[in-house]
């Protein structure tokens, strides 16, 4: 089949979109809001509702293989069009990556480590989570929360019943906030005979709570590069995932590596790879996605990211300037505070670094 369904119309599924163009598919995006940074690129969209089942399969019909690039796609809304159409990844993997503590006891059963956790729905259940986690914490909601958004700090002299009224959500989990060394993720293709590829792994810096700049491949131990790898790729065979999987994890300062959280697609810390590796991670998922080989995931420069948010965008004469830079925007219109408008990469050196340019 030759049309790929993508759904959500963000701006990873326009570079899905892009991708995909240049291995000679066309995209159909559905998503719920009209005009946005994928359907700009695409062949076709629909707008519809996640439950509205006419639009649904019409969609599945126009298709011939459906993924997805937004998380928070109902899962009932992936087995419906599954009964159509195949769906890459399935239901399993999205209904995991959905959910706080569903994520983090997935992968305690993989024997994988993360922060200690609670689950909490109620006042009462905090004070055990407190008790149970330590100080100091974060009460986060298990479900939305992106960039930071839905988390409350817990220290030793906070109220709890002001934090749980300030987070508002009655399933929530509490986590040991970790005085980690750094932050890397790593993204996993899982094709659909099985086999894995592990892009080089991205150190990740936030502000705000939000990715700013990523670098990679991250300049870590071995170990810690391999054990993280490792963690992808049981994740991915676990949830016997078709497509990408992005884990993020905590790295403490005597190398253990603690999963923080999944996302089964493309991730802002793998961007880098669309100008310093072999294949980039979209090009990649498509593969994945279309039952075609994986592509060589080698690093070619180290190469850092910068997200371009809010009113950063607004610099980009500057950036296209330096000539190591490499600019995508996402065509959204208004450059509201805290929203993703693009990134840029900038090709630091060659990989490996004694390799000549
Ligand atoms: P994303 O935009 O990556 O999806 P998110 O809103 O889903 O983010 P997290 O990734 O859980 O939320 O948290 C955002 C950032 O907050 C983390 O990358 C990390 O810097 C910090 N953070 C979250 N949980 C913890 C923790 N348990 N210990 C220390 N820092 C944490
Ligand atoms: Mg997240
Ligand atoms: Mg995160």
């Amino acid at each position: 089949g030759s049309t790929i369904g993508i759904l959500g119309g963000g701006q990873l599924g326009r570079m899905t979109a892009l991708a995909a163009g240049n291995l000679g598919y066309r995209c159909h995006i559905y998503d719920p809001v009209p005009d946005g940074p994928a359907s700009q690129v695409s062949a076709a969209t629909t707008v519809g509702g996640w439950d509205d089942t006419a639009a649904l399969s019409a969609f599945a019909a126009a298709v011939d293989v459906v993924t997805l690039e937004f998380e928070n796609v109902p899962v009932s809304t992936l087995e419906l069009l599954a009964r159509d159409v195949p769906v890459r990844p399935g239901p399993l993997a999205l209904q995991v990556a959905q959910h706080r503590v569903e994520e983090k006891r997935f992968a305690r059963h993989c024997g994988l480590e993360t922060a200690p956790f609670w689950g909490v729905t109620t006042l009462d259940e905090l004070a055990d989570g407190l008790s149970a986690v330590g100080v100091p914490a974060i009460l986060k909601t298990c479900r939305f929360g992106y960039d930071g958004k839905g988390q409350v700090a817990v220290d030793m002299d906070t109220s709890l019943r002001a934090a749980w009224e300030e987070l508002g959500s009655d399933d929530a989990i509490l986590e040991r906030r970790i005085a980690f060394t750094c932050e890397i993720s790593a993204i996993v293709a899982r094709g659909l005979d099985g086999g894995c590829r592990v892009f080089p792994l991205a150190m990740n810096e936030h502000r705000d709570g939000i990715l700013r700049r990523s670098v990679a491949p991250a300049p870590v131990d071995p170990a810690v590069a391999r054990a993280a790898e490792a963690a992808a790729v049981a994740l991915a065979e676990a949830l016997e995932l078709v497509g990408l999987l992005a884990v993020e994890f905590f790295v403490t300062g005597d190398g253990e590596v603690l999963v923080n959280e999944i996302a089964p697609r493309p991730h802002n810390s793998g961007h880098w790879t669309q100008d310093g590796c072999a294949t980039s991670q979209f090009e990649q998922f498509v593969r994945a996605v279309v039952g075609l080989p994986l592509g060589p995931v080698d690093a070619l420069f180290e190469t850092e990211m910068l997200n371009l948010i809010g009113d950063d965008v607004n610099d980009w004469p500057a950036l296209i300037a330096d000539p190591t830079a490499k600019l995508h925007l996402y065509g959204k219109a208004e450059a509201r505070p805290g929203r993703k408008m693009g990134h840029v990469n900038r090709r630091l050196r060659p990989w490996p670094s004694d390799r000549p340019a």
